[in-house]
């Protein structure tokens, strides 16, 4: 940890900040489905990929087909594309992932993709993994969000709350900032359902509200006083000239 976090008057914990932060943003609930095939399905109802886009476009399928694999292979893809169209770029693309997904939930994992990854134990991320634009942080919300592994998951556009909070910047690579966000929970949030969906929601919010990416609101930010990042660009050291 560097200096400027040594200086802090109040180092906070994990399960502490988290309180904090729950205090300013309040209780959260996923707004996606927490289904494993659902949220393959609502994923790529919207690109760019964000909760409104896809939210729209889910709206969409559910209203126009349904999301069940076998109303989605049966869609014909010129329908399927236009039910996607007010969510996005590429829907003729994403038309045709959400026939992928269908075809592969049912012929390769029995047509219940949940019961086949909780079968499947350790290899369950890996199979995910397999899926398109699906990467370690997917597989993990999917893992965690559908209850069938406590892991230490984080949101993949909010791996800079922790790393500015603790280590007063941002790391250097997107895969550092992930794999100290998620040892940071693991060590500190217990391994239990409830906790780490706790920490992955508030983590978001406060990632995507006041401690954006690009310029952190950092002045209306309820744990400045216990941020590294704040203390070193806040509290500039005196440049005091040697003799
Ligand atoms: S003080 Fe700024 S950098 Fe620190 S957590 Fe808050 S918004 Fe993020």
């Amino acid at each position: 940890m560097t200096t400027d976090a040594n200086m802090l008057s109040r180092p906070l914990g994990v399960p502490d900040l988290l309180d904090r932060l729950e205090a300013c943003h309040g209780p959260q609930q996923p707004s996606w489905p927490v289904d494993p095939y659902e949220f393959l399905v609502w994923w790529h109802c919207g690109y760019p990929t964000s909760d409104a886009a896809c939210a729209r476009g889910w709206d969409g399928l559910r209203r126009n087909f349904g999301v069940d694999a076998e109303k989605i292979l049966s869609a014909p893809p010129a329908k399927l594309t236009a039910a996607l169209k007010g969510s996005g770029m590429f829907p003729e693309v994403r038309a045709a992932y959400l026939k992928e997904i269908a075809q592969r939930v049912q012929s390769e994992f029995g047509g219940d993709l949940r019961a086949a990854l909780v079968a499947m134990g350790g290899n369950a991320r890996k199979a995910l993994k397999t899926f398109h634009s699906i990467a370690d942080p997917g597989a993990d919300r999917i893992l965690l969000f559908a209850r069938i592994s406590p892991i230490a998951a984080v949101p993949s556009n909010c791996t800079q709350v922790l790393a500015r909070i603790r280590n007063g910047a941002d790391p250097d690579t997107y895969n550092a900032s992930y794999r100290d966000a998620q040892q940071a929970i693991e060590a500190e949030v217990p391994r239990q359902f409830h906790a780490r969906t706790r920490a992955y929601l508030l983590l978001k919010e406060h990632g995507q509200t006041i401690c954006k990416r690009t310029n952190p609101k950092c002045v209306e930010c309820p744990v400045r006083d216990a941020c590294a990042y704040f203390a070193r660009h806040q509290n500039p050291q005196p440049n005091i000239a040697s003799v």
